[in-house]
């Protein structure tokens, strides 16, 4: 399984791999051993998706020498272009939409007895309970995602989500939960919420709001931190933003993409906010939780873009001074209403712009994570360190070193401390006090420390400690 694009992308992965299991697909360690590859796609940005064709063109060889092999594409792209990918790519076998997910088992049955090619781009109204929840999750994992809504109905001009993933729709909140407290049950201590604009989950079906089910989420057993993601600003409610003050299982992070500082390229955009709404949320966020972290998107480029509205998104950069943000280059999507605009910004004048916002947050984000050496910050154990999962940890003399985030997101890598009285068995999934000593750009390094968390604005922290 190849999952190109977003976390919802991830979460369809993980449902694509449960309902295979039954058929006895699992996952392979590389695609030579693999009878079924299946290619999860991205639409959002070109670069993705000439990532998903090259990748697929590159299985011909496979599948020339395995004729047998199914290889099927499923996503963004699977949507968006349909049969036309089998006419371009003929070693293709399977083509399934964002909507076809709970029917892919079945396809794959008939591929493999009547020797066809099949394509199922169906879009349904509503969004459909995934089949495949009802075990949790097998392998031990601290965190997990899930969706609750899918779809998006915000029409933003450079956006293909609303033509690839459907209209707007959630889930019903009993099978959100009873989803969530399997997962905690078989190990889960971290939830992210997952959906296109969280701050309308809901209200479509006369559900109930989302701050209710994030309060239901809260009274959950064992579950330590929940996340959401993502918000959109206008819809970004006083009731939300008083919940981080309120619930205390819910981290101290927002993602709320502001996507440009121009108002009238956010009018281009479709994005029914102002910069000084944007700038009004941002303060009331940090009224009521003083260091609440704020990450957000920006796209440079977009057409008619002048220096002016640019420099405008540079002056947003340094008011709010972002935690850490995703930049894009503006690209055309098919069906996105964007394309007709003119005024299309050249590729060297995206391509400098890109660079002078990843330069400025880099500023921040660095000067943000050297302000808190010295500081103990509770952090979720996740496993052991990209780089301690590199070296062969099966010496036992050997430190291991660990990973997790602190309530605010921040990459937090460590050693436990002479004192720590946790076994290494029993690391994953609690929450430590790690005493940071060094900082870098994209993540902090420590050692537990048996002191409580310093940083008492992160009001709740204090209480998940075990
Ligand atoms: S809110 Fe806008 S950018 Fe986000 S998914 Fe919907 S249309 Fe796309």
């Amino acid at each position: 399984m190849n999952t190109i694009g977003c976390q919802m992308n991830v979460y369809d992965s993980e449902q694509i791999a449960k309902g295979l299991k039954p058929l006895h697909y699992e996952i392979t360690a590389s695609l030579e051993k693999a009878d079924l590859i299946i290619v999860n796609t991205c639409a959002i940005r070109e670069k993705a998706e000439q990532k998903v064709f090259s990748f697929l063109g590159r299985l011909a060889g496979l599948k020339r020498k395995r004729p047998d092999l199914i290889i099927g594409v499923g996503g963004c792209v699977a949507q968006q272009e349909g049969a036309k990918i089998l006419e371009r790519l003929p070693h293709l076998d399977l083509v399934f939409g964002t909507h076809a997910i709970n029917r892919l088992p079945a396809a794959v049955q008939t591929i493999v007895s009547k020797k066809c090619r099949i394509v199922d781009i169906q879009m349904a109204d509503r969004i459909k309970e995934p089949d495949f929840v009802a075990n949790g999750c097998e392998a031990k994992h601290v965190t997990r995602f899930v969706t609750i809504m899918q779809g998006c109905d915000n029409y933003c001009t450079y956006c293909v989500v609303p033509y690839v993933r459907g209209r707007e729709s959630s889930r019903r909140p009993e099978n959100i939960i009873r989803e969530i407290r399997r997962l905690v049950e078989s190990g889960v201590r971290e939830v992210t919420l997952l959906g296109q604009n969280v701050n309308s989950y809901g209200k479509k079906e006369n559900l109930c709001t989302f701050v209710e089910l994030l309060r239901r989420i809260n009274d959950i057993d064992a579950l330590l931190r929940i996340r959401f993601t993502t918000s959109h600003p206008k819809d970004l409610s006083q009731e939300l933003i008083l919940a981080f003050n309120d619930l205390h299982k819910l981290c101290r992070h927002i993602h709320l993409p502001i996507q440009s500082g121009s108002n009238r390229i956010l009018k281009m955009m479709n994005r029914k906010y102002t910069r000084e709404i944007y700038l009004e949320k941002i303060d009331k966020l940090r009224n009521i939780c003083p260091r609440i972290a704020i990450t957000t998107d920006i796209i440079v480029g977009f057409p008619g873009e002048t220096r002016t509205d640019f420099k405008e998104t540079l002056e947003l950069m340094k008011t709010v001074e972002f935690d850490a943000l995703f930049a894009f280059q503006y690209s055309d999507r098919p069906n996105a209403a964007a394309v007709r605009l003119p005024g299309k910004i050249s590729k060297e004048e995206k391509k400098e712009r890109l660079q002078q916002v990843l330069d400025l947050q880099d500023y921040f984000t660095t000067r943000k994570n050297k302000a808190l050496k010295g500081s103990i910050q509770t952090v979720l154990v996740e496993g052991l360190s990209k780089k301690q999962n590199r070296v062969n940890h099966s010496d036992k003399s050997q430190r291991l070193q660990w990973s997790g985030r602190t309530s605010t997101n921040k990459i937090v890598n460590f050693f436990k401390n002479d004192d720590e009285n946790a076994s290494d068995e029993d690391m994953m999934g609690r929450l430590v006090n790690v005493k940071i000593l060094k900082t870098f750009s994209h993540s902090l390094w420590g050692k537990t420390d048996s002191k409580e968390p310093t940083d008492v604005g992160l009001r709740g922290e204090k209480s998940y400690v075990t």
